[in-house]
């Protein structure tokens, strides 16, 4: 790597890099020293020209996004050692076993990687940059990767995001596979679509809760909305529920589920799909439910649309509470950044007040081990979920 500048921040903003905040913001930057182009590595500096690390430069309100805060930095092992630590954090704290072979590598900045993604599907890497920076080194980065996990993966495919504009195409930078592919995730089967599906292929964040979600299905009738491949169907179906409906407003999200229950052998008589909106068919449904999961898209991505997407929760959750039989249990998420756990928690609560039942919070959930949060960057905990008793 090349280092192309100096960023000098202005005399008393160093404070958050220096607690390892891996952003900084345009309004701390005093002047820039050197030549530095969208997707450079830069030093940064404190007003007195003393080192505070090195990151990916992007003119932009993040102007740099931090990728060490050493002094000095060792370049030839910089992108192993990265992602060794990341691995490493992996396997000893059990994400990868004989029964699960899908997991996130690399979470952005949780892993000290802003910007950077990366999922690894039975062997498989899909990689996505959400920064020039990363997009540029990315045929180093799949070099560590494949050093540092060897005989692990046969193929690093890279994923290119479809908003930005002027990027190359997808690609695979080492090796080949076949998408779709096939995952194991606690022994269930999921065909994996790297090429075509929504984000990386897949949404492992919610692994952990998928199976909370299966240890309370047997013998349930069970609705899963939003249900994209079918990962909480698939084990609902695997725990001995009754009956499973999955929908999702996408006819390709509802071919890949009914693709995923066929992969699982389950009898087509316990599973029904429907291509609908969830709004309407919680409205419509007449059949009444002992488990709804309520897991939307991100209904809030920038700070403008908070209020929108408050009234988009505190509606989907009024209709599951109303609709789910006495002693029911519903699994409700959000995943968007903006919206914080308190806020979700309040809206639930207002959703409940309007709903006149009585409801007890069982447990609130989270993202997993292998999508960790910074301390020093809480913008990364972004799903929340939460286990609610309606009686
Ligand atoms: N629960 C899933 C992930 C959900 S992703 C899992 O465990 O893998 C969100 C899904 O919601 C997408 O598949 C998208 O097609 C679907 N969706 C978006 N808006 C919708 C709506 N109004 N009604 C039903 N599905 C919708």
């Amino acid at each position: 790597m090349k280092i192309s500048g100096t960023v000098i921040l202005k005399k008393g903003k160093e404070g958050s890099v220096k607690r390892f905040h891996p952003w900084i913001f345009s309004g701390a930057i005093q002047s820039i020293q050197g030549n530095a182009e969208n997707g450079d590595w830069v030093k940064v500096t404190d007003a007195s020209n003393r080192v505070l690390g090195y990151g990916h430069y992007q003119a932009g309100t993040i102007t740099v996004r931090m990728l060490s805060f050493a002094a000095a930095i060792q370049e030839e092992k910089f992108w192993e050692q990265k992602i060794s630590a990341a691995y490493h954090q992996r396997t000893s704290t059990g994400v990868i076993s004989d029964d699960t072979n899908a997991y996130r590598l690399i979470h952005g900045e949780g892993d000290g990687l802003p910007g950077l993604v990366i999922d690894v599907y039975n062997g498989v890497a899909v990689m996505q940059a959400h920064s020039t920076g990363m997009h540029r080194d990315r045929s180093v980065i799949a070099i560590a990767v494949k050093a540092i996990l060897g005989d692990a993966i046969s193929a690093v495919y890279f994923k290119s995001l479809s908003v930005a504009k002027g990027r190359t195409e997808s690609e695979y930078l080492l090796g080949m596979a076949v998408s779709p592919h096939v995952i194991l995730e606690y022994g269930n089967k999921f065909y994996v679509d790297w090429a075509d599906g929504q984000k990386t292929g897949f949404f492992l964040d919610q692994r952990e809760n998928r199976k909370l979600m299966g240890s309370l299905s047997k013998g349930k009738t069970v609705l899963n909305t939003f249900c994209y491949t079918g990962g909480f169907s698939v084990y609902a179906l695997q725990s001995g529920a009754k009956l499973v409906h999955s929908v999702d407003a996408s006819e390709k999200a509802i071919d890949l589920t009914r693709q995923n229950i066929e992969l699982n052998a389950f009898s087509s008589l316990e599973h029904h799909c429907f291509v609908s909106d969830t709004f309407d068919f919680l409205k419509e449904s007449k059949v009444s439910y002992d488990l709804i999961v309520l897991d939307p898209p991100a209904f809030a991505k920038h700070k403008d649309a908070k209020h929108q997407a408050m009234k988009g929760y505190q509606r989907l959750n009024a209709e599951a509470i109303s609709r789910i039989q006495s002693g029911g249990i519903i699994f409700t998420f959000s995943c968007s950044q903006v919206v914080d756990r308190q806020l979700f928690y309040d809206t639930v609560v207002s959703a409940a007040i309007q709903s006149r039942r009585e409801i007890k919070v069982l447990q609130h959930l989270s993202q997993p081990a292998d999508h960790p949060v910074s301390m020093f960057h809480p913008e990364g905990e972004y799903l929340k979920g939460l286990v609610l008793y309606v009686i």
